[in-house]
């Protein structure tokens, strides 16, 4: 049940600008009830209050002692008036109500912590209702509309109707009221509540619109809504129950009670009788139906319709799509205390779990907004899971404000509920709101109220001035300032003296009369004179205010700008202190780099000179490789020597047993024909003996590479070359024959027990003959 604004504006859903506001949570200390009684509350700053645990509390849980602190926007001690209170709580959302915003206040707390004190307050101690009524009219007052110009649709609307039309709602209204309005009992009056002297005022209001304030007073009870407005007789003797209403969501999504009375009030004490006839009904039907008024929720709903004057200053304008509806919301919530604090019985334990089920919903609504804020998730609220919480769902959802006081007692007994309270206005504080934009200026012209005010004051005193309207009364008196008439009875046929005098006076009159309608017609061309420059001056002034209305805006507009300005710097500003911790962090890292590219500089001089020491390492490996390489052919040489001259020397000294063997073969030719071969094993000749085509016999030796004699050095050089590839080793295509190859073979065989040093190399073998 938001304003139930223009049509023309038709979405509002969700609110265009994107600032939002916490939720305002303020907290009230009520003073104990008994000054013996043990306080678990104290206020530490006007933000903070602390709890203790109570003593028999403490004893319980092993002397365990907590002290728990909690901040609120403003928090309340005992000593703070109605009118303090009233002030920072109360008086801003009534300042955005007449300025077209729409506001939610509600007072949570336990049973008996105050929420009715705070809300309602008693005589002589007017709370933030009476107060916010008051201000309400003392702002609005002379700029009211008369009374049904403004008519509520039944679809949570607003309609102007024409004077004409209003005037007859209103002689039909007057015709109907025959009940006596004052009522029996005497209710409190507003004057009772609060004094004159307090009365505030809101700054600001257009006084080139018309006002008209419409209130409706509902209670929620077991989840059932009840108009406490609604004009039912009231049988004292078998009671009906109350019908209860249901809720409706209008055309631009607010949610209202619908059929719900709205009566248009036109003053304070007006107002507050309303709202203590509601109260009556109330009582009455907690009485009789046995029920706890601290279980029940009440909204009491001040709508403000207004609409702009037209062109001319005098009546309203008869647009719909320019009336304007805000509205204020009231809430005095049932006691948030659990149910088994009440000792609640029967029906009445139930009606306390629905009661406690609303105000739970309206914690969960709480939470998963907050979570929807803080988390960026898209949780769906349950506001439809009680009606409290569905009809406020449009102020969360929306844009206004949301105000809360929380009421505490600070007594022992309400320690652990109190808890409960502080721990939901917490979360509470921490959901936004967005924020209501400013109406859009309508497009006449400023100070049109006070214009058309001024000239009919003006035409009223000149009218006056000339000696009024000219109307019958005028007449009489022009007739008395005429000549008197002579006597006109004729005394005789003779008579000559009276019909002469008569004609005389009366051509007398005519010409004065010929004056008369003479000086009516200058004055008459005057008074048109006046009126064209009156008109004249009139849209002078128009223009005049034309211009300072435009003057306004501009001045809004620079201002606008100068906020966009200032907001821009502080972002530049932002950006420049951002800046400088990046440069000073590039610089850090360029330092690094610096320092690392010097490290690696360094390094590779490093590896460089290792590299080099490396190189040198090899060269000198190399030189003692082929150092030892030289020694050892040297070496293998000469063994290769030796072993050849021993060798030769066996064969010399074979040779010589040959040639004595042979001596004796022949000496034995003549005495055994049969030759014997000589026993090769025996004499372990390693060779090979054939018979040669002479008839002889020799020997082919198989073991030995080289019988010539020749400068080891040098013959192994020769060969290195001849034999060897580049890469050292044997060139295969340097064979030639079969035979060669062989005693390569035998070679290699025979060379593996020459000892380190040695390669093999194939020797071209010497046949021998
Ligand atoms: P609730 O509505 O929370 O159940 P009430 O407003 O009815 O509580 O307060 C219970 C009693 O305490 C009332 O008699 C009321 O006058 C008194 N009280 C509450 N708050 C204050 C206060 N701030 N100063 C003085 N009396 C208070
Ligand atoms: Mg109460």
């Amino acid at each position: 049940i938001r304003s139930s604004k223009t049509p023309r504006r038709l979405p509002p859903k969700k609110a265009s600008n994107s600032q939002k506001d916490p939720v305002g949570v303020y907290c009230r200390v009520r003073p104990l009830g008994a000054e013996d009684e043990e306080c678990c509350i104290e206020v530490i700053s006007n933000t903070t209050i602390q709890l203790h645990a109570p003593d028999g509390l403490k004893a319980n849980r092993n002397g365990e002692f907590k002290e728990t602190q909690y901040s609120f926007k403003k928090v309340f001690g005992i000593k703070t008036t109605q009118g303090e209170l009233f002030e920072d709580v109360a008086k801003p959302l009534v300042e955005d109500i007449i300025h077209c915003k729409n506001g939610l206040l509600f007072t949570y707390g336990v049973t008996g912590s105050g929420k009715t004190h705070t809300m309602t307050g008693s005589p002589g101690q007017g709370g933030l209702l009476p107060r916010s009524l008051d201000m309400i009219f003392n702002s609005i007052g002379p700029y009211q509309a008369k009374r049904y110009v403004f008519k509520p649709d039944d679809k949570n609307g607003m309609e102007v109707q024409n004077q004409v039309d209003a005037l007859l709602d209103r002689q039909k209204r007057d015709s109907q009221t025959t009940v006596p309005k004052t009522p029996t009992t005497r209710l409190i009056q507003f004057a009772d509540m609060i004094s004159p002297e307090e009365a505030c005022k809101a700054d600001g209001v257009d006084e080139d619109s018309s006002y008209s304030v419409f209130v409706s007073y509902i209670e929620i009870y077991n989840n059932y809504i009840y108009d406490l407005l609604e004009e039912t007789p009231i049988d004292p003797i078998k009671p009906k129950p109350p019908q209860s209403k249901i809720l409706r969501e209008d055309q631009n999504h607010n949610m209202y009670v619908a059929g719900c009375t709205e009566v248009e009030v036109k003053s304070t004490e007006e107002a507050f009788e309303v709202f203590w006839r509601g109260q009556k009904k109330r009582r009455i039907a907690n009485t009789q139906l046995n029920r706890e008024s601290s279980r029940s929720h009440s909204v009491f709903i001040i709508k403000l319709a207004q609409a702009p004057l037209d062109a001319d200053g005098d009546n309203v304008l008869q647009d719909k799509n320019q009336v304007n509806v805000s509205q204020l919301c009231l809430v005095d919530l049932a006691g948030s205390e659990r149910t088994s604090r009440t000792r609640a019985e029967g029906s009445r334990l139930r009606e306390a779990g629905n009661i406690n089920q609303s105000l739970m919903t309206l914690r969960t609504c709480i939470e998963v907004l907050r979570e929807n804020q803080m988390c960026g998730t898209n949780k769906m609220v349950p506001y439809r899971d009680s009606k409290v919480t569905h009809l406020f769902k449009n102020y969360f959802d929306g844009e206004g404000k949301v105000r809360m006081v929380v009421c505490v007692n600070p007594k022992a007994d309400d320690y652990e509920e109190t808890l409960l309270v502080m721990r939901f206005a917490e979360m509470t504080q921490e959901v936004e709101v967005a924020r209501p934009v400013d109406r859009p200026i309508c497009g006449f012209a400023a100070g049109r109220r006070q214009r058309n005010q001024a000239f009919k004051e003006e035409l009223t005193r000149r009218l006056e001035e000339r000696g009024g309207p000219l109307d019958g009364g005028v007449c009489v008196c022009l007739l008395q300032s005429f000549p008197p008439l002579p006597p006109c009875e004729i005394s005789g046929p003779n008579d000559d003296v009276t019909l002469p005098r008569l004609i005389e006076a009366l051509e007398k009159r005519h010409k004065i009369r010929q004056m008369m309608i003479e000086e009516y017609n200058k004055t008459g061309k005057i008074i048109t004179l006046f009126r064209a420059q009156d008109s004249n001056l009139l849209s002078k002034e128009n223009f005049i205010q034309e211009q300072r209305g435009k003057l306004g805006e501009k001045d809004k507009m620079l201002q606008n700008q100068k906020n966009e300005i200032d907001r821009l710097e502080k972002k530049s500003k932002m950006l420049e202190y951002k800046i400088d911790i990046l440069q000073k962090t590039t610089n850090i890292y360029e330092e690094d780099k610096r320092s690392l590219q010097h490290e690696l500089e360094s390094r590779e001089q490093r590896l460089q000179r290792e590299m080099s020491e490396k190189r040198r390492m090899e060269a000198r490996m190399q030189g003692i490789v082929t150092d030892s390489k030289l020694k050892w052919e040297k070496e293998c040489e000469r063994r290769v020597n030796a072993k050849q001259l021993e060798m030769q020397n066996k064969l010399w000294v074979k040779d010589e047993k040959l040639k004595q063997l042979k001596a004796i073969v022949t000496e034995g030719k003549t005495e055994n024909r049969q030759p014997q071969r000589p026993s090769r094993e025996k004499d372990k000749v390693p060779g090979e003996v054939f018979k040669t085509r002479g008839g002889g016999q020799a020997v082919q030796f198989t073991d030995i590479e080289t019988l010539k004699q020749e400068n080891p050095v040098a013959a192994s050089r020769k060969r290195r070359s001849s034999e060897t590839g580049p890469d050292g080793e044997p060139k295969e295509g340097d064979w030639t024959d079969v035979e060669t190859r062989c005693s390569v073979a035998v070679e290699m065989r025979a060379g593996s027990n020459l000892g380190p040093g040695y390669q093999h190399h194939g020797y071209p073998k010497r046949r021998k003959p």
